[in-house]
């Protein structure tokens, strides 16, 4: 594996490079979306300026993806706040999903993987964060992958927009009988749109798959929480959404696995 992807990236000339160059920007991008879409503050007016905790403004060479954060061992130049893992760990997220997806289809392919995967990044931080799924992000991301199969496969449009339809019902259907059973909410409205865009990237033959990816990898994670010391009680819960995408992405690159 290590091989293959060293070779892979020695391998790949300009497109290559340039799409791991752009990643890092992208995850820096990413950054301002996980952080503002969810409290409604504008995302395009203008990037991080400022050090939180200090305010100084923030020159250009304080915001190269991961470098000026190493360069400055993660901590503000001015006053010398630690800041934190955030905008390097989703950089190295999206520096990871460049990484992967050129290694799995070559540069030149790649850049449809990533920018499901991108947008994946986003949604899964955002729901762990604040356990929401934006509409902002959800909605066109499904318009996205009918526009994309419309693209690319149109003679599978039916029935990737049937499995959106499909999975949009089906997790609301899911959620309303949990409602009723448990009295609480199990699964949000976001969960099945997110669902949603996954019948529409990925059709239906992939829908059940994706479920029960997303949802042991939820039980892996349950169980490492609770490995970790944190008593998993009946009432703690942990957001859906992330392991939908974590599960949404590997089904992208590979396809639904035929039994
Ligand atoms: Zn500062």
């Amino acid at each position: 594996m290590m091989a293959q992807l060293a070779d892979r990236v020695a391998g790949v000339g300009i497109p290559g490079w340039f799409l791991l160059l752009l990643s890092v920007f992208i995850g820096s991008f990413l950054g301002t979306v996980i952080r503002r879409l969810p409290e409604g503050r504008p995302i395009m007016m203008s990037a991080r300026s400022a050090c939180e905790a200090c305010g100084a403004r923030l020159a250009p060479r304080d915001l190269v993806p991961l470098v000026s954060w190493l360069a400055a061992r993660g901590r503000c130049r001015y006053c010398g706040v630690a800041l934190g893992w955030f905008y390097p760990g989703v950089e190295l997220g999206a520096l990871a999903v460049a990484t992967i997806a050129i290694t799995i289809d070559g540069p030149e392919q790649a850049w449809l993987d990533c920018l499901l995967g991108w947008w994946l990044l986003a949604l899964g931080w955002i729901d762990l964060r604040v356990w929401l799924l934006p509409d902002a992000l959800t909605l066109p991301l499904l318009v996205l992958g009918l526009l994309v199969t419309l693209a690319f496969d149109p003679e599978d449009l039916a029935d990737r927009a049937a499995a959106a339809a499909i999975g949009y019902l089906a997790l609301r259907a899911i959620g309303w009988i949990y409602e009723r059973l448990r009295g609480r909410e199990g699964l949000g409205q976001g969960d099945a749109k997110l669902f949603a865009a996954a019948g529409a990237w990925l059709g239906t033959a992939a829908l059940s798959q994706v479920v029960l990816l997303a949802a042991a990898a939820a039980l892996l994670a349950a169980a490492a929480v609770g490995l970790s010391g944190t008593r998993i009680r009946a009432h703690t819960a942990l957001p859906f959404g992330p392991f939908l995408a974590l599960a949404i992405w590997p089904l992208w690159l590979f396809g639904p696995i035929h039994l």
